[in-house]
């Protein structure tokens, strides 16, 4: 029984986070999606909008759980053996390399696996699509429609 932890923070889950996740579904028996808490960051959507925007746009029931703290920590609480991450690009892989290194000092019993980002997904980010929307741009190729149904909501 193989446990993955996929952090992030998913403000709000996009198309991309999606495809990262079912393609760790494929690999893994289980994963659980770990929702990073930041006490200073003023988020798009708090913990439960983005919990239920990720499970709504699932077909599959997935456990979602909320962290603060070190993302080693909450993959150990959660039994995960690994770590999922997603790689969109160099940039992306010069960070990811080095949090997989420094967690794996800090936690050698978890391994961190990165997914490539599949082509029409790779130029998402969360963060773009939050600054589009906010600016009364169309987001809704990017995100799940309950998603994108949920940002309208949100800027109108
Ligand atoms: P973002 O970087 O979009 O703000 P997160 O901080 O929630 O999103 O990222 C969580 C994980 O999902 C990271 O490993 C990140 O690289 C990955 N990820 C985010 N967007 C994509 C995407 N479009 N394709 C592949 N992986 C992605």
């Amino acid at each position: 029984m193989k446990r993955a932890f996929y952090p992030g923070s998913f403000d709000p889950v996009t198309n991309g986070h999606i495809d990262i996740l079912n393609q760790a579904r494929a690999v893994f028996d289980e994963v659980v999606v770990g929702i990073g808490i930041h006490p200073g960051k003023q988020p798009m959507f708090d913990f439960d909008e983005r919990a239920a925007l990720i499970s709504a746009c699932l077909d599959v029931p997935v456990q979602v759980v909320a962290f603060d703290g070190l993302v080693v920590d909450a993959a150990t609480r959660a039994g995960a053996v690994a770590l999922v991450r997603g790689l969109r690009d160099g940039s992306d892989l010069d960070y990811e390399m080095q949090m997989a290194g420094m967690n794996a000092a800090m936690r050698p019993g978890i391994v961190t696996v990165f997914f490539p980002a599949s082509p029409p997904t790779r130029p998402i980010t969360a963060t773009l699509v939050r600054q589009i929307a906010r600016m009364g741009g169309d987001v809704a190729s990017f995100v799940p429609a309950n998603v994108a149904q949920a940002i309208r909501s949100k800027v109108a």
